[in-house]
């Protein structure tokens, strides 16, 4: 399967479906604090989305039963909502798909709750950052692979661990569609980026190692050394300048 390039109409409803998914973040952002729940904070999201004549994007998305996802601490991505109540002190990742009128855009954020340790949020500050190295690539001489190196070498000099085995992904008719987006060094070039490609890149960085194991949910991915980790996904237009980032 190629890369889908799409044309104006089809990124007109990714616009639309992408400032959904950055207000349901804001919204979210609000109701992040100690004693709220998860399930919570999906149900919040599935309402807002709804509101906005919209689709949750990953609800029974291959089965899976909430809104949102939404990991804790140690979880690094596809927690499930639940029971689970937020504490000081606690991260949250929290990722959000929106789908408007069969098109979809995809973000996630790393959100303290309450007051957090300084590493924390280091970590969370270095995964955006790494975000926004990745970006810089997004133009249309360059390779996919630049946007790979790119957030590795960002990475690097903080000794934090980059996730390997999850991936950024196309974005648009499918909420994954072609070109898998690892965001550690590659050799392999991959397809040049043009304009009208639509990215979620991704990256998922662990205060320890990269190593990740799933729980018995069979959905959570959580790090192996049970250390903190964070997330940070926009969905990124190529155009024929600078990119656009359609999630913020
Ligand atoms: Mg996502």
């Amino acid at each position: 399967m190629g890369v889908f390039i799409k044309n104006d109409e089809q990124i007109s409803l990714m616009r639309t479906a992408s400032k959904i998914c950055a207000r349901t973040h804001e919204l979210l952002q609000k109701h992040i604090k100690p004693g709220v729940t998860t399930g919570e904070l999906s149900a919040i999201a599935e309402d807002f989305i709804q509101s906005n004549d919209a689709k949750p994007s990953f609800l029974g998305y291959r089965g899976f039963p909430a809104a949102i996802c939404a990991s804790v601490n140690n979880e690094v991505i596809h927690g499930v909502p639940g029971l689970r109540k937020l504490l000081s002190g606690d991260i949250i990742s929290i990722d959000i798909g929106v789908c408007f009128k069969r098109f979809h855009g995809d973000a996630a954020r790393t959100i303290a709750v309450g007051t957090i340790s300084e590493m924390h949020q280091k970590l969370i500050d270095v995964t955006e950052q790494s975000f926004f190295a990745g970006v810089k690539c997004c133009t249309e001489s360059n390779r996919l692979h630049d946007i790979s190196n790119a957030i590795d070498d960002y990475v690097k000099p903080f000794g934090f661990g980059i996730v390997q085995e999850w991936c950024g992904h196309g974005v648009g008719r499918q909420v994954h569609e072609d070109p898998q987006i690892p965001h550690t060094r590659q050799e392999k070039r991959g397809p040049r980026l043009r304009r009208g490609m639509t990215l979620a890149i991704e990256p998922m960085i662990n205060i320890g190692t990269y190593d990740i194991s799933m729980l018995d949910d069979t959905w959570t991915v959580v790090t192996r050394d049970g250390e903190y980790s964070a997330h940070y996904e926009n969905t990124v237009l190529i155009t024929d300048g600078e990119p656009e980032i359609l999630t913020l």
